[in-house]
């Protein structure tokens, strides 16, 4: 960094203290805020300036082609698969290949730390975002913390570190502050392993949505919305609880997720060089997304250490979509039985591997564009994307 850059920076860390966040409610706590990096918050923030297609062309080489409609969905990429490790890690949020390629990455020297989440010691949900040099402080920051995390809160320890290969695991909105300001880092590589994200809450959103979702709301250390149409909640107990989504108490719910989630259209994290998830991959499988070949040399350190299979798509998800925004607008929710009857009939008749991905992606898109269109009319032009408006335009809207 040069002196000026350095002096710039402390300019802008004297501003910080009590000063507010620039995106306001729309802000997802990425972290960038809290260092003197905000200096380029008004360009960097996704929620401020979006800037995917920019970004995916200096990242991997070329934006999104919207002839393509595989493009619009899981955004630019080398290869696709499903995979899990042969020996899942004990704890970790699906078969642990995050943590896995995190530790190898390490191990190997490949890089010198890795960005992360762990929690705070009294609370499992509660995230705290470090920088892992060891083995050890990679299988602790396993499983997700399904709330807000500040994950970039920790760029000025690399600078002062004087760290120079990092790896960065985050997702969307952190992904896309991160890459804009990644140059300004002094790294000499900087690797970055994406997880989708949809549906992010508070610490206090959380609680509602166990309180109204679970049996038993603290007992719960880990859950995710599989791809068989239901959450499943595990308990300190090892017992596993399943509720179908077709039964959650959507009115109830409705203002849980943060405005940042309901306002996001990056939930494939188009920027990581390496994206795993479950979401296109069969049930108990997850889902790989090799963006670049950075991400291919993320993928490579476990390659003996997963099995893979190539991805699937079968069903139509189109109907299913379409009568789920209305529903979901108004805040209907089923009784458990017919909400039971419904998730077996759907996960035996209804869309599997990337199709299910393109019905999430669907429900999701179109209920954010009605949300943004409602709330920041005079944003919903420059904030959705391109992609994300063809996804949206196959649909018929409420006004
Ligand atoms: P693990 O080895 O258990 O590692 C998990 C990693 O996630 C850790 O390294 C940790 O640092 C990081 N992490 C945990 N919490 C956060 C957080 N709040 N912010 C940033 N990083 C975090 N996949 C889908 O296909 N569809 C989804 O809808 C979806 N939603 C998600 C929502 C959230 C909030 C998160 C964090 C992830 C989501 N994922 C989703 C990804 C998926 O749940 C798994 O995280 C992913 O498949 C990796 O599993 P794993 O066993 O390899 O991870
Ligand atoms: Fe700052 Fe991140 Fe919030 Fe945007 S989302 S205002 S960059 S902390």
């Amino acid at each position: 960094m040069t002196l000026a850059d350095s002096l710039k920076h402390k300019k802008a860390k004297a501003l910080k203290p009590g000063s507010r966040r620039p995106a306001k409610e729309l802000c997802s706590e990425c972290g960038l805020c809290d260092t003197y990096y905000v200096h380029y918050v008004k360009e960097a923030c996704a929620f401020l300036n979006q800037q995917v297609a920019e970004l995916e062309a200096a990242v991997h080489g070329r934006s999104r082609n919207l002839e393509d409609q595989n493009d619009w969905y899981f955004g630019v990429r080398q290869q696709m698969m499903a995979a899990r490790k042969h020996e899942p890690i004990e704890g970790a949020q699906w078969t642990g290949i995050v943590s896995s390629i995190a530790i190898e990455m390490l191990n190997r020297g490949l890089v010198e730390g890795v960005v992360c989440v762990q929690n705070t010691k009294d609370d499992r949900f509660q995230p705290m975002p470090v920088i892992a040099r060891t083995a050890d402080e990679v299988l602790a920051a396993r499983v997700n913390k399904p709330t807000l995390s500040p994950n970039l809160s920790v760029l000025e320890q690399i600078e002062q570190s004087g760290m120079k290969r990092l790896l960065v695991i985050g997702v969307g909105c952190q992904i896309q502050a991160l890459r804009a300001v990644e140059k300004e880092l002094g790294l000499e590589k900087l690797y970055v392993l994406g997880t989708p994200c949809v549906d992010n809450v508070t610490r206090e959103g959380l609680q509602t949505f166990l309180d109204t979702t679970s049996r038993s709301p603290d007992t719960v250390v880990h859950y995710e919305f599989m791809q068989d149409f239901r959450v499943h909640f595990k308990h300190e107990d090892g017992s596993t609880e399943t509720v179908p989504f077709f039964g959650l108490k959507t009115n109830k719910l409705k203002d849980v997720f943060a405005p940042s989630c309901m306002s996001c259209f990056d939930y494939v994290n188009s920027l990581a060089d390496l994206v795993v998830g479950y979401m296109g991959a069969p049930f108990g499988w997850q889902w790989i997304v090799v963006r670049n070949d950075r991400g291919q040399e993320l993928l490579d350190v476990v390659q003996d250490q997963i099995e893979t299979q190539p991805v699937m798509s079968q069903g139509d998800r189109k109907k299913a979509v379409q009568q789920s925004i209305p529903a979901y607008d108004k805040g209907v929710t089923l009784p458990m039985w017919a909400a039971t009857l419904m998730g077996v009939v759907i996960e035996k008749i209804g869309p599997k591997g990337l199709e299910y991905a393109r019905f999430s992606i669907d429900s999701h898109f179109t209920r954010n564009y009605l949300y943004v269109k409602r709330n920041y009319p005079e944003k919903l032009e420059a904030h959705v994307p391109e992609y994300a408006k063809q996804i949206v335009g196959q649909y018929q809207l409420p006004d």
